[in-house]
């Protein structure tokens, strides 16, 4: 009900109040999200102590990560409220109509367009005149599902504001865009859960997808694996930690070495 009303009021001629009433809301969703798949990796990292992934480090600065997601979430939902206006408000390209072909096709290359985005500003802010906006978020080596929104607002603006501009490029339907932002968000936390619970072939060569172990070893080793959901860039660009498919390969099998609860 509410939704809808939203929706109704985001008409060409929706004022400021209305975009208000939208980032609020995308706060709020952003925030459920955050808390649905913290208590979700809480409990499986709990239950599967073996499959933490950096061993002997451990990571204890949960409230110091956390006092940077009111900025990092504020960020987030700005960039992305600011898409979603743009394209009711008529501004931005007129979306595809919902077809069996649209909806896998507009879908299917935003996320490569993300991914591609992704990769580029992460080596940007790698880039020695850059770091010092993306230094701080590195000072978490050992990461947890809480560093995801350790982040500054300079990086943050860099990489959200994709979604703002994405509008302008792919006649994308918003919902398609509600669905990428929602992976996004868990797959943020994934990236930085310390633990791998998805281990699988399709996360390592000749396949594209790219599991926890990926993010975890950038921030490890420091200067691999910079991209997100797909590890093509960084196979493209020689950017690949060399031991990251035998560390993913490491924990296919592993057997708990706890009784399950
Ligand atoms: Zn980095
Ligand atoms: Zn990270």
């Amino acid at each position: 009900m509410i939704f809808e009303n939203v929706l109704g009021a985001m008409n060409p001629g929706a004022g400021i109040s209305d975009f208000l009433v939208l980032f609020g809301l995308v706060v709020a969703a952003i925030l459920v999200i955050l808390a649905g798949t913290a208590v979700f990796f809480e409990y499986m990292n709990r239950r599967h102590p073996e499959r933490k992934i950096q061993k002997t480090r451990v990571n204890d600065r949960k409230w110091r990560e956390l006092a940077y997601a009111p900025g990092s979430i504020s960020v987030i939902a700005l960039t992305f409220s600011g898409g979603l206006f743009c394209q009711w408000q008529g501004w931005a390209l007129t979306p595809l109509p919902m077809t069996w072909w649209s909806v896998p096709l507009t879908f299917g290359v935003s996320m490569v367009l993300y991914d591609a985005w992704f990769y580029w500003v992460h080596r940007l802010l790698h880039w020695t005149p850059m770091y010092r906006f993306h230094a701080q978020h590195h000072t978490s080596v050992c990461p947890t599902i809480w560093t995801n929104h350790y982040e500054t607002i300079v990086e943050a603006l860099l990489n959200q504001s994709f979604y703002t501009l994405i509008v302008f490029i792919l006649p994308i339907p918003w919902p398609l865009l509600v669905a990428q932002k929602i992976y996004d968000q868990i797959s943020g936390m994934l990236g930085h859960a310390g633990y791998e619970h998805f281990a699988s072939p399709m996360a390592r060569t000749p396949w594209p997808l790219a599991s926890t172990v990926f993010h975890d070893q950038h921030h490890g080793f420091f200067r691999y694996n910079y991209g997100h959901t797909f590890s093509v860039w960084d196979r493209l660009m020689g950017t690949i930690h060399p031991k990251y498919d035998d560390t993913v390969k490491s924990f296919e099998h592993m057997k708990p070495t706890v009784a399950a609860e």
